[in-house]
């Protein structure tokens, strides 16, 4: 088959950004990443500003400011890669040999409690809004506090119409249930899970069947990550565990509804080992960093899968979605 075109869904390039930055390391971009994703035939990539804890709440906004100013600093000195607003921008980029990255966020504490905030974020290129890492925030509740939630907020609610208003794509991955079905009852745009598995295995970390099926019928996306701890249940160790859950979901819901959001750590393994010591970070066998995404598109072929799926899978229902939401 032709080479496929993908979109990742999820890739915490920013916060390693402002990390070696302010170490002095310049070009990451172009260093780091840009071979590994053209080997892996990546057109655009969704990159979150993720705050790490020790940060949140108090500092959150200035810390996150901080990490999309090293993203955007990165870029302007990284002549591979731009900064899309809008699917036109990816298709654009694609046609002139360029790698788009979409800025997004993975947890609400970025914009305090302030709508304000949250244009001030579109206005720097946002287009993508995560609501949640693990914890509680002002809008919501992380996988952390499943069994304690209290659900969508007041300001969560607002935060929705907010961006559906600003036309930034809604992101519920790491949402714990009851939140996540408050979303339900409110969003009127297709959404995304950008990074989550299926219960193929037991996990707080998965999408039940039932939000598999309302994000479908939400027009939504669930984007399958490649993550293995060696201790969630979740864990996926090798490249047939992963395609396994990418054939679940779409299975359950249709490939239409299946995206890729592997959530690499290649680059930031040492770290996470540090941060996380009662984990045991590896990387999953097989689709290690994305110049192995081709593997995936291979063994899904293999499973089956026509060249069509493949390709809604890989990449196409994201630009469907994009061009939806944003324009
Ligand atoms: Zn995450």
């Amino acid at each position: 088959m032709k080479p496929v075109r993908i979109v990742d869904l999820h890739a915490d390039f920013p916060m390693d950004m402002a990390r070696r930055r302010a170490k002095g390391e310049h070009q990451i971009l172009e260093r780091l990443h840009l071979a590994k994703l053209r080997k892996g035939n990546v057109t655009a990539v969704i990159v979150p500003i993720w705050v790490e804890s020790a940060y949140k709440p108090d500092h959150a906004l200035k810390r996150g400011l901080h990490i999309a100013d090293a993203l955007l600093q990165d870029l302007e000195e990284s002549p591979s890669f731009q900064l899309a607003l809008n699917h036109q921008d990816i298709l654009d980029a694609e046609r002139e040999g360029k790698i788009s990255l979409i800025l997004g966020a993975e947890g609400g504490e970025i914009i305090e409690d302030d709508l304000g905030l949250l244009r001030d974020y579109h206005r720097l290129g946002l287009r993508c809004f995560g609501f949640m890492w693990n914890q509680r925030n002002l809008l919501a509740d992380g996988w952390d506090h499943v069994k304690d939630e209290r659900g969508l907020t007041d300001f969560g609610r607002q935060v929705i119409g907010e961006l559906e208003r600003l036309r930034v794509v809604v992101d519920l991955a790491h949402m714990a249930p009851k939140s996540f079905w408050g979303v339900m009852d409110v969003a009127t745009r297709p959404l995304i899970v950008s990074h989550t598995a299926t219960t193929r295995h037991k996990s707080l970390r998965a999408m039940t069947d039932d939000q598999l099926k309302a994000i479908a019928n939400n027009k939504g996306i669930v984007g399958i990550f490649a993550v293995n701890t060696g201790t969630d249940v979740v864990t996926m160790p090798d490249l047939q565990s992963y395609c396994d859950h990418i054939e679940y979901a779409a299975k359950k819901i249709g490939a239409e509804h299946v995206g890729l959001g592997p959530d690499f750590y290649d680059y930031f393994l040492e770290d996470l080992k540090t941060e996380y010591p009662s984990e045991n970070f590896q990387l999953v066998k097989g689709i290690e960093d994305h110049s192995k995404l081709g593997a995936v598109i291979h063994e899904l072929s293999k499973r089956g899968f026509s060249d069509e799926d493949i390709g809604l899978i890989a990449g196409e229902n994201f630009i469907r979605l994009f061009r939806e939401v944003v324009g």
